[in-house]
C-alpha cells in the first residue's frame, strides 16, 4: 500500500521522482475517474510544472518531508489559476485569482496538486449526487455513493488514484465519506485549519481537514495544514504542534467513552458487530471503556439543519450574477437579472438550504428557531464537557448504514439528512473527530469508526487511531479493480 510516509522515503532516497509519481497517479486518474468521476478537474501539465519545481527542490536539497508527494484538493478550496467550482453550476466558470491558505501550505511544502475533486454542490449534502457535475461513484461498488460532501476525495483516495485529499467538514462531510469508502479522515478542532480561500458554506461549522489511508498520514497532512492564520479571524493562534509526536504512545490507561444515545435501537446489524470488535481490540491495547451520556445528541440534526441553512443564506447570498460566477444570459433589468441568475445557477437542495436559512432567520421567526438552535447547540457542546470528564477520547459509528445506492436518497432530504447523526454533534460543538475503517458489512462496503476528542486532542485521538492501525488491516484493504 502507498502512504504518503511510504512515497516520502522512496522520494528521500532517489528511489522515484516527484514528476515519475505524478505521471503514474495522472495515468491512474484518466484510466479510472470516467468511471469513478471523483475528480472535476484535471490539468496534468499544472501539475507536472509543480513536480519538476519538486524535484528540482529536492536536488537543491531543500525538500521537506513531503516534497514531491502529490494530493488532490476538493474543489471548494481556491487554488490560484484553476477551476474552482464547489459542484455548482454558479461557479463553473470561475477561475480562482488566488490560493486558499490551505493550498499555499501545500505548496509551501512542495506537494504537487493532482487536480479537484467531485463534491456536493457548496458541500450540502451526503452522496456527492448533488454536484452540478454528476455524481461520484463508490469504488467498492459502483453503483453506490462514496457519500458527502468530500465524496471526490474519499473516492479517489479509496481507489488509490490519489495518495491523500483534502476535504471539509460542516456536519461530517469528511467523516462520513471516509467510512463510506473504507479510508481514514479527520476534522480537526474549529479554528485549527484556516478558512481563507474555503468557500464558505456555514462558517461557524466548516472546517478544513485531510483523508488518507492511514492516520500516520493524516498527522502528516495535518502538520502542513493547521497554524494561524490572521486572514481567517476565527483562527486560533496556538503554539505550532507536531501531529505525529504521540502516534507510538501504547494505550495502556486510555479512557473510551461509549456515548449510550450511539449505542441506542438505531445502531443495527453489521456496523454494530463491527464497532463492538473494535471497542474489543482497544481493551486488548490496554484501554477501558467508560458509558457516558450526550443526553441532547439527539437533537443536533435539527440544531444543525437551522443554523447551517442561516449562515449559509448569508454566505450565498454573495452569487447575484454580477461579481461573479454565472450569469444568466436573458434578463429585462437589475432584480429580474438576480432572480434568473440563482434561479439557474443554484441545484435543488442549495435552493432549498436558502429558503429555509432566510425563513428561519427572519423578523418573527428568528426566536422560534435560530435562537432556539443556538441555545440546543450550547447544550450539546455542554453535554460533551461533562462526558470529557470521565473520559480521554469518545468512541462510536461513524455513520448508521454503509454506502447506499445512487439515488436511494435523493428525493428523501430527510433521510439523506440522517446519514449525519452521528457526526453532527461534533460540529456543533467544534471538537476535533475522525473516522477510520473498522470492518466491512455482509456485502462487502467498509464501515466507520468514529473517534471524538476533546478540544485540541488531536494528537490523543490521532494516536488511537494509529495504535489501533497497527493491529488490524481494514485500512489496508482495497476495492476490486483498482
Ligand atoms: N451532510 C451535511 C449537509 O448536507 C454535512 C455537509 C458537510 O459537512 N459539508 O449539510
Amino acid at each position: 500500500m502507498q502512504t504518503i510516509k511510504s512515497i516520502a522515503t522512496l522520494l528521500a532516497e532517489g528511489k522515484i521522482s516527484s514528476v515519475e509519481l505524478c505521471q503514474d497517479y495522472l495515468a491512474r486518474i484518466a484510466a479510472h475517474n470516467p468511471n469513478l468521476n471523483a475528480f472535476v478537474t484535471v490539468d496534468a501539465e499544472r501539475t507536472l510544472a509543480e513536480a519538476r519545481a519538486a524535484d528540482a527542490r529536492r536536488a537543491a536539497g531543500q525538500a521537506n518531508l513531503l516534497t514531491g508527494v502529490p494530493i488532490a484538493h476538493k474543489d471548494i478550496f481556491c487554488a490560484e489559476g484553476w477551476l474552482t467550482t464547489c459542484g455548482s453550476k454558479m461557479l463553473a466558470n470561475f477561475v480562482s485569482p488566488y490560493d486558499a491558505h490551505v493550498i499555499s501550505q501545500f505548496k509551501a511544502a512542495g506537494m504537487p496538486t493532482l487536480g479537484k475533486t467531485n463534491m456536493d454542490e457548496f458541500a450540502m449534502g451526503s452522496s456527492t449526487e448533488t454536484s452540478y457535475y454528476g455524481p461520484t461513484k463508490n469504488p467498492w461498488d459502483v453503483a453506490r455513493v462514496p457519500g458527502g460532501s468530500s465524496g471526490g476525495s474519499a473516492a479517489a483516495v479509496a481507489a488509490r488514484i490519489a495518495p491523500a485529499a483534502t476535504g471539509t467538514d460542516t456536519g461530517g462531510s469528511i467523516r462520513q465519506p471516509a467510512a463510506l469508502c473504507g479510508i481514514t479522515g479527520l476534522k480537526p478542532t474549529y479554528g485549527v485549519v484556516s478558512r481563507y480561500g474555503m468557500i464558505a458554506f456555514a462558517s461557524s461549522l466548516d472546517q478544513g481537514g485531510p483523508m488518507a489511508t492511514t492516520a500516520e498520514d493524516c498527522a502528516l497532512l495535518l502538520n502542513v495544514m493547521a497554524g494561524f492564520d490572521a486572514r481567517d479571524s476565527t483562527s486560533l493562534e496556538r503554539n505550532q504542534e507536531d501531529y505525529a509526536r504521540d502516534l507510538n504512545k501504547p494505550l495502556t490507561g486510555l479512557r473510551i467513552g461509549l456515548p449510550k444515545e450511539f449505542f441506542g435501537a438505531g445502531l443495527t446489524g453489521d456496523t454494530a458487530t463491527a464497532v463492538q470488535a473494535a471497542i474489543e481490540q482497544f481493551s486488548k491495547l490496554g484501554a477501558t471503556t467508560v458509558e457516558v451520556s450526550l443526553p441532547n445528541s439527539g437533537l443536533s440534526v435539527a440544531a444543525y439543519y437551522v443554523i447551517a441553512p442561516a449562515e449559509a443564506s448569508s454566505n450565498l447570498s454573495r452569487f447575484d450574477g454580477v461579481r461573479y460566477g454565472y450569469r444568466t444570459p436573458d434578463y429585462a433589468d437589475l432584480t429580474d437579472m438576480y432572480e434568473k441568475s440563482r434561479a439557474e445557477g443554484f441545484g435543488a437542495e442549495v435552493k432549498r438550504r436558502i429558503m429555509i436559512g432566510t425563513y428561519v432567520l427572519s423578523h418573527g421567526y428568528y426566536d422560534a428557531y435560530y435562537l432556539q438552535a443556538q441555545k440546543l447547540r450550547r447544550l450539546i457542546a455542554n453535554d460533551f464537557a461533562q462526558a470529557y470528564q470521565q473520559c480521554d477520547v469518545i468512541l462510536g459509528p461513524t455513520a448508521p448504514t454503509t454506502a447506499f445506492k445512487l439515488g436511494e436518497k435523493a428525493d428523501d432530504p430527510v433521510e439523506m439528512y440522517l446519514s449525519d447523526i452521528y457526526t453532527i454533534a461534533v460540529n456543533l460543538a467544534g471538537l476535533p473527530g475522525m473516522s477510520l475503517p473498522c470492518g466491512f458489512d455482509r456485502q462487502g462496503l467498509p464501515i466507520g469508526l468514529q473517534l471524538i476528542g476533546d478540544y485540541f486532542a488531536e494528537v490523543r485521538m490521532l494516536n488511537v487511531a494509529h495504535q489501533y492501525q497497527l493491529v488490524t488491516d481494514w485500512h489496508q484493504r482495497t476495492p476490486g479493480g483498482f
